[in-house]
């Protein structure tokens, strides 16, 4: 998968990448990051401007976005890359979650600005965005955190970027649910002990364990996410095994 990352700190983005799971995969050339710069296509090296209208701060102004978004555009259709998406991380977008990373992850690939300031000139989103993307509720200065997060969880679901492939194992939120506890060594500690099961051997009952577990919390935690979409008929009976023990424990 190619990221194309457009942001006026690229040493901010490359050093995230330089560690754990990420460096590795990107060794193995699972993925690959291309800096661009709009700094790079500023003529008089005027990147913002102040708002029409008035109103507080700097807008990145349309010429030096839209050279830079040719450029990649063009770098692209030499490579032959056409299953391609333009991204912006805005607060003003669509919030990520598992199920946008899942449609995302289907790119070959993506192009990502990240802004700063108070946005980008309008113009650029409506000619330039297919989607504007929001980590959350909430502002932050800059948009390269946000490229990041975005970059990260798509590295994660790339084959060979983790682990075994073949090891069972879920994160939270794949098939709507939240993850099962882990234990490592020591065995006990604290007066505490790891779940019996576990240490058993058998495969099967471990991952019934697992699986229960991942109802149980995410009943308590997280119960927005049960919405029994694709839940297997045996999950789905489960899962009301589940809800009516906790009402009866409610009660007692
Ligand atoms: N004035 C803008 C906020 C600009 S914040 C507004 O009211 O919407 C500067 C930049 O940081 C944004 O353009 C975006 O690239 C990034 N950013 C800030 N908060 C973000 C969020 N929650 N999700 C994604 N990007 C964000």
């Amino acid at each position: 998968m190619i990221f194309n990352t457009i942001s006026i700190n690229p040493e901010f983005i490359k050093t995230y990448f330089e560690f754990g799971i990420n460096a590795k995969a990107m060794s193995k050339a699972i993925f690959k990051i291309n800096y661009w710069n709009p700094l790079k296509y500023c003529e008089k090296k005027r990147l913002d401007d102040s708002p029409y209208g008035g109103g507080r701060g700097l807008i990145l102004s349309y010429p030096p976005m839209k050279k830079t978004m040719v450029e990649i555009k063009k770098k692209n259709k030499e490579l032959n890359l056409n299953n391609t998406i333009s991204v912006l991380m805005s607060p003003q977008g669509k919030l990520l979650n598992k199920q946008l990373i899942n449609e995302l992850i289907n790119f070959e690939c993506i192009n990502i600005i990240s802004s700063r300031y108070e946005g980008i000139d309008q113009r650029f989103v409506n000619k330039y965005i297919d989607i504007e993307i929001s980590i959350g509720d909430y502002v932050l200065s800059s948009g390269e955190l946000p490229l990041l997060l975005l970059i990260d969880s798509l590295v994660r679901l790339l084959p060979d970027a983790i682990g075994n492939q073949n090891e069972f194992h879920y994160d939270s939120f794949d098939s709507f649910l939240l993850g099962y506890p882990q234990y490592t060594r020591p065995q006990k500690i604290d007066n505490e002990k790891v779940p019996e099961i576990l240490l058993s051997g058998n495969l099967s009952q471990i991952q019934q364990w697992k699986k229960e577990q991942s109802f149980f919390k995410t009943l308590i935690a997280r119960p927005d996410l049960i919405n029994n979409v694709g839940l297997s008929e045996k999950e789905y009976n489960y899962l009301n095994f589940i809800r009516n023990y906790m009402i009866y424990k409610s009660w007692g």
